[in-house]
């Protein structure tokens, strides 16, 4: 497994940093972004985590190669808000359309260069979905006709089983959000894009170890790491 850091949007006062790994063998790639909002602080931290760990050698890319940028928006987690623009609107629209933020610039384009199989942006929402369906806390959301449907519907399964409180369990919501970094990666890209939604009212750990779970049981959909945890 070889890691590199890099830049985004250097020298500029969105500069920051992700990462490239490579696993042993070939496969898909898949890019994990966290921090496109800065309020949303348990997907930053679990995001951070995932470095963490790979760095340490205690979670490995078996194959293919993953890109994580574990905070988009710095500016905006310095304030602790959700960032304004809201950098989940200034994506590109269609393929005629260009993304209007120095960041979303540069993460479409790191995306366009390394062509994603799988594009998984984490996030954090209020209230929860379970108990009502207009909320998007604790949900995996997909495009409508995505092809990660499938995999997302398993994914929630896994997770749901051993989760007592149903009020916490998540669900799968279907929805075109025009402008956001998913949208752009399944309808530019046609990659199996996923967002992640935590809900900000449960314990931060519990959050955390949601965002964990997820992105372990999406790495090993992708047949980047050997096993679900
Ligand atoms: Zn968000």
């Amino acid at each position: 497994m070889e890691m590199k850091k890099h830049l985004l949007a250097k020298g500029t006062r969105f500069e920051t940093s992700y990462f490239v790994i490579h696993g042993k063998s070939k496969g898909k790639t898949m890019m994990i972004t966290a921090g496109v909002h800065g309020n949303e602080i348990a997907s930053i931290l679990a995001a951070e985590r995932l470095v963490g760990l790979l760095e340490k050698n205690r979670l490995r890319i078996e194959k293919g190669t993953l890109i994580v940028v574990p905070l988009v928006n710095r500016q905006a987690y310095k304030l602790r808000i959700r960032g304004n623009p809201d950098l989940n609107r200034t994506f590109p629209r269609s393929d005629k359309d260009k993304a209007s933020h120095r960041l979303s610039v540069e993460l479409f384009q790191l995306a366009k260069q390394y062509r994603p199989s799988w594009y998984v942006d984490l996030h954090e929402a209020n209230g929860l979905s379970n108990i009502n369906p207009q909320r998007l806390g604790q949900t995996l959301i997909a495009d409508p006709k995505s092809a990660a449907i499938p995999a997302i519907k398993r994914i929630v399964a896994h997770l749901n089983r051993p989760i007592v409180q149903k009020s916490r369990r998540f669900t799968v919501r279907l929805q075109n959000l025009l402008g956001s970094g998913r949208h752009a990666a399944y309808h530019l890209l046609k990659a199996n894009a996923v967002t992640v939604e935590t809900c900000w009212s449960l314990p931060m750990s519990t959050r955390v170890s949601f965002q964990m779970k997820i992105l372990n049981d999406i790495l090993a959909e992708a047949n980047l790491i050997n096993t679900k945890a």
